[in-house]
């Protein structure tokens, strides 16, 4: 498993928060790779580095 999830829990409101950054679909994420997540809820930003298990 190696893909960003589209959404994530959103820590602030438990909302749904989206994936904002463009992944090409046939690119292969680095581990590091930064993710900007923004909840349309409570218009949270959140930033999560990307480290697949
Ligand atoms: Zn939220």
């Amino acid at each position: 498993m190696s893909e960003a999830p589209e959404t994530i829990v959103c820590v602030e409101c438990l909302g749904q928060a989206r994936l904002m950054t463009r992944i090409p679909e046939d690119e292969t994420m680095e581990p590091g790779t930064p993710l900007v997540y923004h909840c349309p809820d409570c218009y949270g930003r959140f930033d999560v580095i990307w480290e697949p298990e």
